[in-house]
């Protein structure tokens, strides 16, 4: 019924390598190889020419030993639930190795939201809620955004729950707008907490940020916030990409001027500030930190072996398959896995959801310095593990976050 892309069995390779280093009990772990509830819904919508479509949607809780689900919400033709279960369990990892207490979920509906009326996506997004609302809830399952979901679906998420419940629930949702019950800062939190992660890798490897080479792969959220921060720091952002094409200058971007050429056109390629290029000729171009921040699987078998870099920081979760990510342990890359890198969103999601509840909120820089507290403790937690246990940075924040959902499941002990 759904496509297999092999993406689920990419993290279950993952979770064994660290279970190696965990040696958990056997119903433990098995426990963990398993997501706990999986929903499949069809969606009827409404299109504006009259006609009535039918789009697959998906929920997937994996783990809530540690609290309620929590994940984001993608709208892409390629969904299906292999996908959305491997999210959802590096979802679930990634809330352990920030130490927030939420377990992991994912949803997602298969569909193109470029060929879809702003009114078309509008009634999807209020019948998947629907559809979804046996699961989710401020103390179940909070969704938040992803690829092609903004503020403005969060939004319609949460009106169509309240509506549901008959009074407004702002805690339902995270990355909603500032105005509903959003939070100050949860835009930027996701690049923000990346930027913290390279600059703390960076002091490790006794580098400094000025003056470096880099190239980010995908001009989403995650990708145009985090070229901005590197340029506001001093670094020369020498390639961006985005789903279609990428560009290169070898004396840096505007990567401002490079975002507006963006939104005028719908694309990166003929900006005049920099060369066209293709995707993979950019990724072979040498630079001191890689930022793939667009989606799944996008650095290969295929494409890993032109690229050289010496930092790597998954923008985007599981960018770098399992047999790239070989290739860069061997040549000595300091790899930031996405589970620690790109936490930020979520961490910042978290402080959203705790604001709602309490209904009382924080300036922004309280919410920045809560997200730098965070993001450095994680990062020289994980460091920690990687040089104890002679391991990467990958598995090493394997072994973290699969280490503190495993105690929860343990110390919970079996329902009957
Ligand atoms: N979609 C983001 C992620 O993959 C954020 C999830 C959230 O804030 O719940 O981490």
């Amino acid at each position: 019924m759904t496509e297999d892309t092999g993406f689920f069995q990419e993290i279950l390779t993952t979770l064994e390598t660290a279970n190696g280093h965990l040696n958990l009990p056997p119903a433990v772990y098995e426990r963990l190889r398993t997501p706990r509830r999986s929903l499949i819904v069809s969606i009827p919508v409404e299109m504006d020419d009259g006609s009535v479509n039918f789009f697959k949607g998906y929920r997937v809780q994996y783990d809530f030993a540690r609290g309620p689900a929590k994940g984001g919400v993608r709208y892409h033709p390629r969904v299906n639930l292999d996908e959305i279960t491997a999210l959802a369990a590096l979802m679930t990892w990634k809330c352990a190795v920030v130490d927030i207490p939420f377990g992991g979920a994912k949803g997602g509906v298969q569909c193109d939201t470029s060929r879809m009326s702003r009114s078309e996506i509008e009634r999807l997004t209020r019948r998947y809620t629907y559809e979804i609302s046996v699961l989710i809830g401020p103390e179940t399952d909070i969704p938040a955004p992803d690829m092609y979901t903004d503020e403005q679906v969060m939004a319609w998420m949460m009106d169509t729950y309240s509506m549901m419940k008959g009074y407004s629930v702002p805690g339902v949702v995270t990355g909603k707008p500032v105005c509903i019950g959003g939070s100050l800062g949860r835009r930027k939190a996701t690049s923000g907490g990346l930027v913290i992660t390279v600059l703390e890798a960076l002091r490790h490897l006794n580098m400094r940020v000025e003056g470096l080479t880099v190239s980010v792969i995908g001009f989403g959220n995650v990708g145009l916030f985090a070229a901005k921060q590197f340029s506001e720091l001093g670094a020369k952002v020498i390639g961006l990409a985005d789903s279609k094409s990428a560009i290169h200058n070898p004396y840096g971007i505007d990567v401002d001027m490079a975002a507006a050429h963006k939104k005028e056109r719908g694309m990166l390629r003929d900006f005049e500030g920099a060369d066209n290029l293709t995707i993979d000729e950019l990724l072979a171009v040498p630079v001191d930190v890689l930022v793939p921040a667009a989606i799944e699987g996008q650095i290969h078998a295929g494409n890993v072996n032109g690229i050289k870099t010496r930092i790597l920081a998954e923008g985007a979760n599981n960018p770098v398959t399992n047999d790239a990510d070989a290739v860069f342990r061997d040549s000595g890359v300091f790899m930031l896995p996405g589970i620690l890198a790109n936490a930020g969103g979520v961490v910042v999601s978290y402080f959203e959801w705790v604001q709602d509840l309490q209904r009382f909120f924080w300036n922004e820089s309280e919410i920045n310095e809560k997200l730098k507290v965070i993001m450095t403790r994680s990062f020289k937690e994980v460091l920690a593990i990687s040089l104890e246990k002679k391991v990467d940075m990958r598995t090493a924040a394997m072994v973290l976050g699969v280490k503190k959902v495993a105690e929860a499941v343990m110390v919970r002990g079996l329902y009957p």
